[in-house]
């Protein structure tokens, strides 16, 4: 039986990928050694962060006056990087898109930023993006942006006008999985565990004009230092930049990001089509504001969602189960899952809900 894992972090990766970490781990490179054992330091892995660079570079069409740059600590450590290097003047303005928007303003805070709300999704249960009402204060020192909102299924495509004030965006969730112009941006990074590799490695994205104006930070939060240093100020996380750097170039081999753009757009109506013409399931959100990436779904009776979740694992469908914030079931259809796992994500729903009606 095969297993489709719609797993929302960390995450399915490409079966190539897996295929290639296994084969060549006993030796790297005929080096005699796994990557796991080999020096930071050596030519051999430069050369794979190089590449990952590289290849970030053109798969994004990276502009040469931003820095790529390769962190520990997950998303969250960005959140308080973020207003450490970039808010100079301790004021951030948010897009209040849920969990993760609320997750990064508590920890501006904790670091003496003033973060004001310029628009929420609260009144809706965030089952809509939150919309800018008024002009930006043209004082803030950046507008946080949630593009992907992982937990309530949400996703922004149309960015909001914030005038001369950069947009710094978690794109944790859908970084790789939907197209963005870097321009468009002062500040990106992503966690890589949900579309790019495995766990430990965070990818930041900074225009390096933004940068170097705050003294004395910690070492290693200083996108600064990080940048002259070529990310290796300590140690950096050297098997998850090595199989990020092999989903990278697989993402170039399928035909690059418009190719993967399309095919999630694809896999994405596939379900939502379903779940919109079920009389069994629903998904909550605003249809403008859906997400390609991650989708939850519930039947409205939680027995019946723990069943939907339990049944589903022994067809092979695995991971189903929605956040515990919110319940029910979420299926994540990063740039790893085939069309074929979605499909048979909606003959099995389909199959469940003739027996359950
Ligand atoms: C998962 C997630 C995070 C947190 O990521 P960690 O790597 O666990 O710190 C932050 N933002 C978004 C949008 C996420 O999906």
């Amino acid at each position: 039986m095969s297993i489709y894992n719609f797993s929302a972090g960390p995450a399915v990766l490409p079966q190539p990928v897996i295929a290639q970490i296994q084969a060549e781990l006993p030796s790297f490179q005929d080096s005699g050694m796994s990557i796991l054992e080999i020096s930071h330091r050596s030519n051999l892995f430069e050369q794979v962060l190089h590449d990952a660079e590289q290849d970030l570079r053109d798969l994004l069409t990276i502009p040469d006056n931003y820095h790529v740059l390769f962190f520990q600590g997950g998303g969250t450590l960005q959140f308080t990087a973020a207003p450490l290097n970039l808010a100079r003047h301790h004021r951030i303005g948010l897009l209040d898109s849920g969990h993760w928007a609320q997750r990064a303003a508590a920890e501006a805070e904790r670091v003496g930023t003033k973060v004001h709300v310029l628009a929420s999704g609260a009144e809706t249960n965030f089952k809509q993006l939150p919309i800018l009402a008024r002009p930006v204060d043209q004082n803030l020192d950046y507008v946080h942006l949630t593009t992907n909102n992982t937990i309530e299924g949400t996703m922004t495509t149309a960015l909001p006008n914030t005038g001369r004030v950069p947009l710094a965006a978690d794109m944790s969730s859908n970084f790789l999985g939907e197209s963005y112009q870097v321009s468009d941006f002062g500040l990106i990074f992503a966690g890589a565990q949900k579309n790019l590799g495995p766990a430990g490695l965070t990818i930041v994205i900074v225009r390096d004009d933004l940068i170097g104006h705050v003294d004395n930070l910690p070492s290693m939060l200083d996108y600064q230092l990080f940048a002259a240093k070529n990310s290796m100020f300590n140690t950096p996380p050297v098997f998850a930049i090595y199989a990020a750097g092999l989903v990278l170039k697989w993402l170039k081999q399928q035909g690059g990001l418009d190719t993967m753009v399309a095919r999630n757009h694809a896999k994405a109506a596939l379900l939502y089509d379903f779940l919109d013409q079920s009389r069994l399931f629903t998904n909550p959100v605003k249809t403008s504001d859906r997400s390609t990436m991650n989708v939850p779904f519930i039947t409205g009776n939680t027995d019946l969602d723990n069943q939907v979740i339990q049944d589903a694992q022994e067809h092979g469908l695995v991971n189903l189960k929605g956040h515990r914030l919110v319940g029910g079931m979420r299926a994540s259809l990063y740039n790893a899952m085939p069309l074929a796992g979605v499909q048979a994500l909606v003959d099995y729903l389909d199959n469940f809900e003739a027996h359950h009606r």
